[in-house]
């Protein structure tokens, strides 16, 4: 329908990754969220009071682009729908979303079905702002283009369980981009084509991502997007990669099917991780240690982001003694580096990777 989209958890993943989002939390403290909710709204309201973006930078512009329309999903979370009311009253613009089922054990047909009519519901709404008419074409060409995309993005994070790997997750996290931002235009494939074949690359000459590496573990939960460098830093020194996570793996989408776009979006997005029981997650979670040859996993406990943390009911544990596998918990947060101490995460990250040498 002609719309250019922008997504604001992007937006403030770059408040964090710029280490702006502490200082514009309390922003939106002020108008009364929370500092305990999410910190990738928190940080995005305050950066639009504030008036300032990081994005002025690269595409000097002044400030956050006004909405014609704003879409949310429930599936991560409320915070997306609190998050993007607050832009519809601010612009006057009209809001429109999906409710998503959680905590999902198997995903049935009438999970699939509920989520697919509440997507179709969305067109007439979407055609009233965008004054274009719907087309099922344009909307398969954009499906195959998100499988596509959504296939290669897998095989470049399935370069990380060869040794050494050739990749790590803090580059994931930023090379991620395109797939959370451009699924479903040709340049993302262009630019994947590329990166993959360099990782293969690599994978042929023997180059890992961490010299002489010795250890392989296992990211669980968010990223701190202010520490990137920090944590890419202080694993590399310890000869250990962080080589794969479930969050770079949550822009995989291998249910898309170009020929079936509605049914096959609802099924994508309704076997997300995110979305689903602590059965499920353990069922995957113990898939790709063994995949990714993993002998560590750190579980990131996200302050502001229940939704992302998944150690806080016993799942780490429970994981490790089926396994046979060590973890360990760091406290922090995506975006709020109130909520971390530097110290305290390399005494105990340190402390892990004795551990793991010595068993
Ligand atoms: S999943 Fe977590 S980080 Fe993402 S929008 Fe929800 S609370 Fe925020």
């Amino acid at each position: 329908m002609g719309f250019l989209i922008y997504f604001p958890e992007t937006h403030s993943a770059m408040l964090g990754a710029t280490r702006m989002a502490t200082d514009l939390i309390p922003e939106a403290n002020a108008l009364g969220y929370s500092p305990e909710i999410c910190s990738y709204l928190t940080a995005d309201i305050g950066a639009f009071v504030k008036g300032v973006t990081p994005l002025s930078k690269i595409y000097n512009i002044d400030s956050i682009p006004k909405p014609d329309v704003l879409v949310y999903n429930t599936n991560q979370c409320r915070d997306v729908q609190d998050w993007f009311k607050w832009y519809g009253e601010k612009f006057n613009a009209p809001l429109v979303g999906v409710y998503t089922h959680r905590n999902i054990g198997d995903v049935t047909e009438a999970h699939i079905a509920s989520i697919a009519k509440q997507m179709e519901a969305m067109i007439e709404p979407l055609e009233k702002v965008s004054g274009e008419k719907f087309e099922l074409d344009k909307l398969k060409e954009v499906i195959r283009l998100s499988r596509d995309c959504s296939d290669i993005w897998k095989k470049i994070l399935d370069t990380a369980a060869a040794t050494p790997s050739p990749l790590t997750f803090f580059d994931g996290t930023t090379l991620m981009g395109p797939a959370v931002v451009g699924r479903g235009t040709q340049k993302t494939l262009d630019v994947y084509e590329i990166l993959l074949a360099e990782l293969e690359e690599r994978i042929k000459t023997g180059e890992g991502a961490v010299e002489g590496e010795q250890h392989r573990i296992y990211w669980d939960g968010m990223p701190v997007w202010g520490r990137l460098s920090m944590h890419s830093k202080m694993f590399s020194a310890l000869k250990t990669n962080v080589l794969a996570s479930t969050y770079c793996n949550s822009w995989i989408f291998s249910a898309l099917d170009p020929e079936d776009p509605f049914h096959s979006m609802a099924k994508a997005y309704t076997e997300l991780f995110i979305v689903r029981s602590d059965e499920a997650k353990e069922k995957y979670i113990k898939e790709m240690l063994e995949f990714f040859k993993v002998d560590g996993v750190v579980y990131h406990d996200a302050k502001t982001c229940p939704n992302n943390t998944n150690c806080r009911y016993g799942m780490a544990e429970r994981l490790s003694e089926v396994t046979g596998i060590p973890s360990l918990t760091i406290h922090g947060d995506l975006n709020d580096l109130r909520m971390l101490s530097d110290e305290q995460t390399k005494t105990n990250v340190e402390a892990f990777i004795e551990q793991l040498e010595e068993s």
